[in-house]
């Protein structure tokens, strides 16, 4: 009776580690309410003023939109304790009511589907400061080791909205992009997203005006003020002439120069595997942060210590991890998915973490070969934890588990074993690029993509390892020449062919939920699984 007892409370303690609980407010911030579907974003115009001595900023965005249906109620996104001052529509305030960080404007002009309109929010307040960037995400406030302001924003989990007003869901990106204008204390400089446009000089402060003409996703949004040193280089690339821009503390210039040589060879590589540089208009920056860095689209911040790996250390443990910069080479790859693709929902965040997982590896392709790209991809297999599953649940802000790291780059290797031709697999991986484009996507889209241009099926196995826990397992018993295998811990149907290694030579077999037999021409002596594949094994007898 005691041990049903402890079994009964383990299974229910399982059961609420699975079922998280969501609120209200994570359906305000995560779903496309009504108040939100009506309008499409085309521009942003944010203005922000940072006062580092207050620790506090203050500013307006000018949101222009498309109604795409009448509604004269909008919701805009600013978390706590940022407050929203006033809002003005064709110069008449606006009124709104507050349900925690959501805010719904009524707006007193009526809304004429088609019609483009805009409104500027002002506001201002002391933002939330981030406890661990980039995990938990805010402003960070530090000082360089002259003393000098060293400040930056990080918010891709907590949202843009903890600082700044907006439409604060993936699926809404600025079509036409966004400005963005920091003031800064004069001896110090903002770097942002896309080109700088202009320098205002102002009585003790400078405006640093930075425009970015591609949309862009909310969190990629950021600002950098710091005594930067910069230099530039231009990168012969896909598209033509690609500006590359480096920024960093005076203090490290030299130390900066050597390791993001990386950054060209980075922009090589995954031109090579993914297409063309998503956003050659913006132009590519790398910039030194107080973290350990961010996907920020054409701003990509850095905080990795200028030291190859993972903070110095190999996440594969295979020596392969230590070839490269992991943030330039992961945050970059991002610029491709994460930022050019980017997820509707972030419960499909695998779309941008899963791939660019798998990018480390394919940089390591490109400049290693296979086997080093191979060795690495499976060496963060044991990172796996497979406690929940890689989609998260849609419409409450909830993006899956963290399996969607190794698990989803561990998947993108067994896709490319399934297809077995490399060129094809490149040809797809650079058509997501050409098909979903500057979109936002569902995974759907992207498995539908994978699985018309492979000619595979895919359906089961993206089940599988997106939306279960299950490890598929392959059970198989030898007797002589004869191999008589099946799988368990599988969705319905779920067929994977494996390469098997018979006496240590290469066969495709092709097991089911039913145990099949595959006759040899000699006695099998030796059976494994090729490493390349995800898969568990049992020897039954
Ligand atoms: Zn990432």
């Amino acid at each position: 009776m005691k041990e049903k007892i402890c079994a009964a409370v383990l299974l229910l303690l399982t059961i609420s580690a699975f079922a998280q609980e969501f609120t209200r407010a994570d359906t305000l911030r995560g779903s496309i309410t009504p108040e939100r579907a009506w309008f499409d974003v085309t521009y942003y115009d944010l203005k922000v003023a940072v006062n580092p001595s207050e620790k506090t900023i203050e500013g307006s965005n000018t949101i222009s939109y498309k109604i795409l249906e009448p509604n004269e109620v909008m919701q805009i996104d600013l978390q706590a304790p940022m407050n929203i001052d006033k809002i003005i529509q064709n110069e008449k305030e606006i009124s709104f009511t507050s349900e925690g960080n959501a805010h719904f404007l009524k707006l007193q002009k009526k809304q004429h589907e088609g019609n483009e309109e805009k409104l500027t929010i002002y506001f201002s307040g002391k933002p939330i400061v981030a406890r661990r960037p980039p995990w938990d995400g805010g402003f960070t406030w530090t000082k360089d080791s002259n003393g000098k302001d060293f400040i930056a924003t990080s918010n891709e989990g907590i949202g843009s909205s903890v600082w700044w007003p907006l439409k604060d869901h993936p699926s809404d990106e600025p079509d036409n992009g966004i400005t963005i204008s920091v003031t800064a204390p004069k001896d110090l400089m903002d770097v942002s997203n896309g080109r700088l446009k202009e320098v205002i000089e102002n009585k003790n402060t400078k405006t640093w005006v930075w425009q970015v003409v591609n949309p862009i996703n909310a969190y990629g949004v950021d600002i950098n003020i710091g005594d930067y040193v910069h230099w530039s280089e231009k990168y012969k690339g896909e598209k033509g002439m690609l500006d590359m821009d480096y920024y960093v503390l005076r203090e490290n210039e030299a130390k900066a120069k050597e390791q993001f040589k990386q950054a060209p060879m980075m922009m090589e590589a995954f031109e090579h595997w993914f297409g063309p540089y998503p956003f050659y208009e913006d132009g590519y920056k790398l910039i030194e942060a107080p973290y350990l860095g961010m996907e920020h689209q054409s701003s990509v911040t850095y905080g990795n210590k200028f030291e190859n790996g993972y903070l110095g250390r190999d996440l594969s443990d295979t020596g392969w991890g230590l070839k490269f910069d992991f943030i330039i080479i992961h945050e970059s790859g991002h610029e491709w998915f994460a930022n050019s693709i980017t997820n509707k929902d972030v419960a499909d965040m695998w779309i941008h973490e899963g791939f660019t997982n798998y990018s480390e590896n394919l940089y390591l392709d490109y400049y290693f070969g296979k086997k080093a790209s191979s060795e690495y991809v499976i060496g963060t297999r044991k990172k796996i934890m497979n406690q929940s599953p890689i989609i998260g649940q849609y419409n409450v802000d909830n993006s899956g588990s963290g399996d969607m790291y190794y698990k989803g780059g561990n998947m993108l290797h067994m896709i490319r074993q399934l297809i077995e031709d490399d060129e094809k697999w490149r040809q797809i991986l650079r058509g997501l690029n050409k098909e979903f484009y500057h979109q936002t996507v569902t995974t759907k889209q992207i498995e539908d993509y994978i699985s018309e241009k492979s000619g595979i099926d895919l359906s089961e196995f993206f089940d599988q390892y997106l939306r279960t826990v299950m490890v598929p397992k392959l059970q198989y018993s030898i007797d002589g020449k004869n191999l008589k295998f099946r799988y368990v811990d599988i969705v319905k149907n779920f067929d994977m062919p494996l390469i098997a290694l018979i006496n240590g030579k290469e066969e495709w077999i092709y097991p089911t939920s039913e145990w099949k037999t595959k006759t040899l021409s000699s006695p099998i002596l030796n059976f494994q699984i090729k490493e390349d594949f995800y898969v568990n094994s049992e020897e039954k007898n």
